[in-house]
């Protein structure tokens, strides 16, 4: 048995977040892989409100979960009715589910004011609910909502809610701060409160709109409670939800909690990524443990600081997570930097003194010219590939024209031709755009698209221009930086000229090349 379980509500509470929605197949791929990586309790959605919620359950029973407890989630039975006549009530059993979760009120306020009830009818839901479910064989859950709220205003009554669930044999109290308004000393003290009364196994739901979600969470499992709600990457309404990708390694790897092996937990980043992209969102690269600057180190001390002892800058191994230690390249870092990145890329240049003058050379040219590495992963890549002679260049440009058009009704129109190189072949592409820069990418696609397929599968996600004016006065030179996805990884490349078109086009070519250089596998279950 774990010292704490971990319950998942991604596909229920996660998929409130603004902008998200999940198709039937999406909430299958993602409990699958929450299963595979060993989440104790995945919660489903509301079967009895939601026909596309009741689709999810009826084909999540015919998977056989190995580490999975699947959770149907639905409230308290309706007002002056029985348990056993309400719709919803009967849904959750019909659901198939083994584990229910059943939300009802906490707060007398909300009891008066949204549901206009009697505070002892309230009660009554709650107790007849959970009886009602635990006849049918199932464990049930209680979320005590806005439990914190409530209890700041009426402890007498929110702690008369919990004791209602626990008198009816209730498997679970979990305690929500619904509005995520509780900060985690209000937590414990609450939590130190109700063990005193109740005593079931607690749990904790903790939303972000303090930025307190994750840790009012740890402060919940220091203070005994021995379940954890939240989700992946934090997703949820408004500011979100406890962010599991945060609890879980805090909880492992600083308190010794016994949730989930070291071997599971080596797999967070990938779930974390993994969902992201199914929700199709772009993962945020500053994320703790997960994102893919939580372990990128710059400056030139740090570095090699970092390549002595990973344990001088970093809180953990980020292997532990499933994470990689990143060098970023910049104009105060040293020759440690760029040995540590080069090997990131499988390149030894400890060894080879000349090549390392000559890359540092190189890059110190380019800076002065205007370039800047930090955010060009892609392009610095190329560069030292081009050094080793393992660059191999999958198209070569003839010419490109670009002309734009400005009409009398406003309009403004822009069509690119690009004259391309592939091997022996000649090919020639004409797009139009909403910009030079549109245009340009689009033309060059059609161009290459059918000699590699997988320029479909990278798309530019951002395109940033700075004019650099320290220079030669009236001639400013223009730096453009793009970032390219493949929908899990994401790559910067650069260009600078004189000409905003020409420096676009240097980018262009370095974002399509490293795609190419790194064509993914499709992605997998
Ligand atoms: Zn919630």
């Amino acid at each position: 048995m774990p010292d704490v379980y971990l319950y998942d509500t991604t596909l229920r509470d996660g998929a409130a977040r603004e902008g998200l929605s999940f198709s039937l197949e999406d909430k299958m791929k993602i409990l699958r892989h929450l299963d595979q990586f060993g989440m104790h309790y995945v919660e489903g959605g509301y079967p009895g409100s939601n026909p596309k919620d009741h689709e999810f359950f009826d084909a999540a029973s015919r998977v056989t979960l190995e580490n999975t407890r699947l959770v149907a989630f639905g409230s308290t039975r309706r007002a002056l009715i029985s348990a056993s006549r309400d719709r919803e009530m009967k849904a959750l059993v019909a659901s198939g589910a083994k584990t229910v979760c059943i939300v009802g009120k906490s707060w007398d306020f909300h009891v008066e004011t949204a549901l206009k009830i009697s505070l002892d009818e309230n009660l009554y839901m709650i107790g007849e609910s959970v009886k009602y479910l635990k006849k049918k064989g199932l464990e049930v859950l209680f979320d005590a909502e806005h439990f914190f709220d409530a209890y700041k205003d009426n402890p007498r009554y929110a702690l008369k809610t919990l004791e209602a669930a626990a008198e009816s044999d209730v498997d679970w109290v979990v305690l929500c701060d619904t509005n995520g308004g509780t900060l985690p000393h209000e937590i414990v003290s609450v939590l130190e409160a109700v063990k005193e009364k109740v005593h079931v196994p607690l749990g904790i739901h903790a939303h972000n709109d303090s930025d307190c979600a994750v840790a009012s969470t740890l402060e919940a499992v220091r203070t005994g409670v021995t379940m954890v709600q939240g989700t992946i990457n934090g997703y949820g309404e408004r500011c979100g939800n406890a962010n599991l990708c945060s609890v879980i390694p805090d909880l492992v790897l600083k308190m010794n909690v016994d949730c989930l092996s070291r071997e599971r937990l080596a797999r967070l980043t990938d779930l974390s990524h993994f969902v992201s992209e199914v929700a199709n969102l772009s993962p945020d690269a500053h994320q703790p443990f997960v994102g893919m600057s939580a372990f990128a180190h710059k400056g030139g001390i740090h570095t090699s600081g970092v390549k002595s002892e990973s344990r001088t800058y970093e809180h953990v191994r980020p292997d532990l997570v499933g994470n990689l230690q990143r060098v970023v390249v910049s104009e105060l870092s040293g020759k440690s930097t760029l040995i540590l990145k080069a090997k990131e890329m499988g390149f030894d240049l400890e060894d080879d003194k000349a090549k390392l003058a000559d890359i540092l050379k190189q890059i110190k040219e380019l800076e002065h010219a205007g370039y800047q590495f930090e955010a060009a992963d892609g392009s610095f890549e190329i560069l030292v590939r081009k050094e080793f002679g393992t660059f191999k260049q999958h198209f070569r440009l003839e010419s490109f024209r670009v002309i734009m058009e400005k009409r009398e009704d406003g309009k403004v129109m822009t069509e690119a031709t690009v004259k391309i190189h592939v091997g022996n072949r000649r090919l020639i592409a004409t797009a139009e755009g909403n910009g030079p820069v549109n245009a340009l990418d689009r033309a060059i696609r059609l161009a290459i698209g059918r000699s590699f397929p997988a320029v479909n599968d990278i798309e530019l996600t951002d395109y940033k221009v700075r004019v650099l004016d320290e220079k030669k006065g009236t001639a400013a030179v223009t730096r453009v930086l793009i970032e390219t996805s493949d929908g899990e990884k994401t790559w910067g490349t650069i260009g600078v000229s004189e000409n905003i078109i020409q420096a676009s086009w240097e980018a262009l070519v370095d974002s399509i090349e490293y795609g190419l250089m790194h064509e993914r596998q499709q992605p997998g279950e």
